[in-house]
């Protein structure tokens, strides 16, 4: 076990029993690059679920005395709603009538005493970047996976990733017989843009950091 592994689970217990869509080996790589990145400002996400990225992110911010604006409407994505196949009857509310994973979200952040690292936005993410000024040491992106949604992320977001910063999106599959194309294709427009050259993927977690200084 690595020493990150290590310290991850002494500090968060109960790690593996939280919901969620990160692989232990991509949760590490996104702390260890945040360890890296978060002395240089705050650190966002976007697609937090039940906060499992959010405490592998969370934990390097603690570490670092940075911060974490994790954004979530918490209404799930599309595979996550009644019929679909990521559905979790568990999250549905049903005074709602819709999901709403924040509750799961709080007590996951809270019961790992991140509370004071992390900000919850609970909101569509192209709403809270509609007039975002604040520079940002990472940006992972983890949100909706239509064309649509991921265009918008892409476009919303990787304009605020300060130079030498990180932008990660998780979910890239180059084989498109492995999963949807969407994070594929914004990680593309990524490096086509110029302003992003490539870091060593970590199973389905691409790593893009931003040129300059
Ligand atoms: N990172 C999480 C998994 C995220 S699942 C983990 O480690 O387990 C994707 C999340 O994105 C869902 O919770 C969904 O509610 C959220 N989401 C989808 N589209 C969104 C949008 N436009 N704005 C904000 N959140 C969105
Ligand atoms: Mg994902």
């Amino acid at each position: 076990m690595s020493d990150a592994r290590k310290h991850i689970e002494q500090e968060v217990p109960f790690l593996s029993e939280i919901k969620g869509f990160m692989d232990p080996e991509e949760g590490e790589a996104l702390y260890e690059i945040a360890l890296k990145t978060a002395t240089f400002g705050p650190l966002l996400e976007v697609g937090s679920y039940c906060g499992l990225s959010t405490i592998y992110l969370g934990l390097a911010v603690k570490e670092k005395k940075s911060l974490l604006y994790a954004i979530d409407h918490h209404q799930g994505s599309e595979e996550h709603q009644p019929g679909e196949a990521y559905h979790d009857p568990e999250l549905y509310d049903r005074q709602l009538g819709r999901m709403n994973s924040f509750l799961e979200f709080q007590n996951n952040i809270i019961r790992a005493g991140l509370h004071s690292w992390v900000v919850p936005i609970v909101c569509k993410s192209e709403v809270v970047s509609r007039f975002w000024s604040i520079p940002l040491s990472m940006v992972f992106i983890d949100g909706g996976h239509s064309m649509e949604a991921a265009l918008t992320d892409y476009r919303s977001w990787a304009v605020h990733v300060r130079p030498g910063g990180i932008l990660a999106i998780h979910d890239i599959f180059r084989d498109p017989s492995e999963g949807g194309q969407a994070p594929y294709e914004i990680y593309n427009l990524a490096l086509s843009s110029g302003l992003f050259k490539e870091l060593p993927q970590v199973r389905s977690l691409g790593l893009l950091q931003r040129v300059g200084r």
